[in-house]
């Protein structure tokens, strides 16, 4: 196992109660990793004050590897659609162990464009994306129309990405606690202030935006705001694939959920407070309703922000801190913590298990953001 034996090596407490890996974090990624190491055998605690309070109570849960293929993250895109293709079994696996239903749906995902400029922006992005081998079939008006009708007559056009799936992770995160507790998992209602505050075999680091005050890792908050609506009488939303769209420039998805909620977001902004602005919540309704008109009947049930843990590549930071071996980041998953939860805990488990590194951790090791000058004084020392 990787690390130090709690039991044996100098430095840290010994005692019976000392587990073999202590995890920073309850949101999706740290209960994941909780789960599949105690499913493993392995002691382990995890450490949150609220858990699931994070960045994955606002998240829409798309899990969309293809529809988020965008330019100069190819190495990003490769780990995106490693981690959807496990979906499927993993949410399975999950509802066995938990017996929660976790609002996974496989209808897959349409991106439109509203008028001749949107299209034209988002063929490009197709193109792109076709071009990286990913399934992107592109439909004309009248198959658009024949697989959503509620589309706005107005759309111009628009393409399939059929595997792009989705899941709510307001049930995805409570599953994962449960089925974490369930395989011997405990859970500890404080929050870590200092590494050097945690005796474990292994820490992981899996706080999302709280991960750079403990690390040093540039991780920085990535604001983005949100909307749920309601459909009238709790009916099914009149449509049933996620959609993702540009309306006069304004890029914006819709998912719809059981229970008639549709989630609309959201809002990218470099900013760390979490207030919702009239003018996020008017943009981002009048681009749904240009897109699909009878979401103006709908009710606006909750409008939230939330902060994405976003890194200097947009990408997640996987693996041991430098001259840490006994202290793994999992955190930075910035739009796609919920899509890269699966791989997530695999790949970390397997190197807590086997101190082996997968091949998919190396393009994400926090090694590349290392400091260059004195690491004298940094956090992870
Ligand atoms: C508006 C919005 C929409 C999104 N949509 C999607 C989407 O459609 N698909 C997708 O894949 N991703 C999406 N995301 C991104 C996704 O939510 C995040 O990437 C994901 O939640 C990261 O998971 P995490 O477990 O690392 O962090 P979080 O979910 O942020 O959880 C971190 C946890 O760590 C705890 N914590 C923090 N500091 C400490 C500490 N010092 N001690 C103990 N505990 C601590 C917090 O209390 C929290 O519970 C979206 C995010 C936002 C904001």
């Amino acid at each position: 196992m990787l690390g130090r034996d709690p039991f044996t090596t100098a430095g840290v407490k010994k005692g019976p109660f000392l587990p073999d890996v202590a995890v920073v974090g309850a949101g999706p990624v740290g209960l994941a990793i909780a789960w599949r190491c105690a499913a493993r055998g392995l002691r382990v605690v995890v450490h949150d004050p609220a858990p699931g309070s994070g960045a994955a109570h606002v998240a829409a849960g798309m899990l969309a590897p293809v529809a988020e293929a965008y330019f100069g993250e190819h190495e990003l895109t490769g780990l995106l659609t490693a981690s959807a293709a496990r979906w499927p079994a993993f949410a399975a696996e999950l509802a066995d162990a938990s017996g929660a239903d976790l609002g996974y749906r496989a209808d897959g995902t349409l991106m439109v464009g509203l008028t001749a400029d949107d299209l034209a922006e988002a063929r490009r992005l197709w193109a792109y994306q076709q071009g990286l081998g990913l399934p992107v079939t592109v439909l004309r008006p009248s198959e658009l129309r024949d697989r959503e009708p509620a589309l706005a007559p107005r759309v111009r056009g628009g393409a399939l990405a059929a595997t792009d799936h989705q899941v709510d992770p307001r049930r995805l995160v409570p599953a994962l606690r449960t089925a974490a507790e369930r395989a011997g998992a405990t859970l500890v209602a404080s929050p870590v202030r200092r590494l050097s505050d945690v005796a474990a075999g292994v820490t992981v680091v899996a706080a999302g935006c709280g991960a750079a005050a403990l690390t040093g890792l540039p991780v920085r908050p990535v604001k983005g705001q949100v909307l749920r609506l309601r459909a009238p009488g709790g009916v099914a939303p009149g449509f049933r694939h996620v959609i993702r769209g540009y309306a006069d420039g304004e890029h914006v998805y819709l998912v719809p959920r059981g229970g008639g909620e549709v989630v609309v977001g959201a809002t990218v902004e470099e900013r760390t407070d979490t207030t919702v602005s009239a003018g996020a919540v008017l943009r981002l309704l009048r681009a749904a309703v240009d897109l699909v008109p009878e979401l103006g009947e709908y009710d606006l049930v909750e409008t939230l922000a939330g902060l994405r843990p976003g890194t200097p590549d947009n990408a997640p930071i996987l693996g041991p801190l430098p001259g840490r071996p006994d202290v793994l980041a999992a955190t930075g998953h910035h739009r796609h913590g919920i899509v890269l939860t699966p791989v997530t805990a695999d790949l970390i488990t397997d190197l807590i298990v086997t101190g082996e590194p997968d091949p998919l951790l190396a393009p994400f090791a926090p090694d590349r953001f290392a400091p260059t000058g004195s690491e004298e004084g940094h956090p992870w020392n």
